[in-house]
């Protein structure tokens, strides 16, 4: 991937240092964040741009080895302090995980401005951040073919107007199934997805975990399953890369319509199923495009058998 020509994605979310604890392994201080994981993902399909913050104590090697994937780091920022830091522990059957910290450091004044070369992008992620910074960076870009928004409970709970607002502009939102029973206060998915189809976008994707994902829109209804692992080690981030891969792939195709989003979700899936297969960015790191395209060929035989 050439990373000198302008981004056809941009992705903006967080960057953290991370700690990590499973039933079997801790891991402590490795590379996270929404961006990360998202922008890896996309790597494998098109010119991918990243917007996010880091202190100057971050360590050089995960830029080296966000530009070795071929990353765009242009719209990365460096702030004097201390880069956002998260520690999170995983129950005995990995389902639940709980947050043990959360240091918003450099985060909590970050303010994303894009390079010049990023507004011309024709697709956008807006990954899990504050919905008014989401808003700030969506503002910046001239006039996207089709933007992605994430979020998470937290901004339900604590900026549920201006995430209301922002999702409006945006043509898909993602989030998980608790999330969308938060957010509309509806217990079934179908009337949670009817909920927040209303408030603008065209098309609502519910990430269900082990069952798979949901896309809706007002007129149909598509799942597909989730790629079966025999085994899999950090499921952190596995959103992250299943957006960032969809969006990667989306791009490729240069489609908005629901056939090409339907393709690019089976991306999703089968990169965020290589992420989980290790910690931290480590198996996408040395993960080929080829044995991303074995498994999605398999993965589609699968889904259209079922
Ligand atoms: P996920 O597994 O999708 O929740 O994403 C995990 C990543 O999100 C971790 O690598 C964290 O660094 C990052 N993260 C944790 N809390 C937040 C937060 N409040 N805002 C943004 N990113 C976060």
């Amino acid at each position: 991937m050439n990373s000198s020509s302008a981004p056809e994605l941009v992705i903006v979310g967080s960057i953290g240092i991370d700690t990590i604890e499973t039933p079997r392994e801790k891991r402590v201080k490795i590379l996270g964040g929404s961006v990360s994981y998202a922008c890896a993902a996309a790597s494998f399909f098109v010119q991918t741009g990243m917007v996010g913050v880091v202190g100057t104590d971050f360590p050089a090697e995960h830029c080296e080895l966000w530009e070795s994937m071929g990353i765009d780091l242009a719209g990365l920022q460096v702030e004097e302090g201390k880069t956002f830091r998260w520690s999170g522990v995983y129950e005995e059957n990995m389902d639940n995980r709980r947050t043990l910290l959360t240091e918003l450091n450099v985060f909590e004044t970050f303010s994303p401005e894009l390079p010049e070369a990023y507004r011309d992008a024709p697709y956008l992620f807006l990954g899990n951040i504050h919905p008014g910074l989401q808003l700030h960076v969506l503002e910046q870009v001239h006039s996207p073919k089709f933007v992605l928004i994430d979020t998470m409970d937290l901004w339900i709970n604590i900026a549920r107007d201006e995430l209301v607002d922002v999702v409006g502009k945006c043509d898909m939102l993602t989030l998980n199934e608790s999330e969308a029973r938060l957010f509309t206060g509806k217990q079934s998915l179908e009337e949670a997805a009817e909920a927040l189809l209303a408030m603008g976008p065209t098309f609502v994707l519910i990430k269900k975990g082990e069952s798979g994902s949901v896309l809706v829109s007002r007129e149909n209804s598509f799942s597909i399953p989730a790629y079966k692992l025999d085994d899999f080690k950090d499921p952190t981030g596995a959103g992250d890369t299943f957006a960032g891969g969809l969006m990667g792939a989306l791009a490729e195709s240069g489609g908005t319509d629901e056939d090409a989003i339907r393709q690019a979700m089976l991306y999703g899936s089968v990169t965020a199923a290589f992420g989980v297969e290790e910690f931290s960015l480590e198996r996408l790191a040395v993960l080929d495009r080829m044995q991303i395209d074995e498994r999605y060929a398999s993965f589609r035989s699968t889904c259209l058998a079922d």
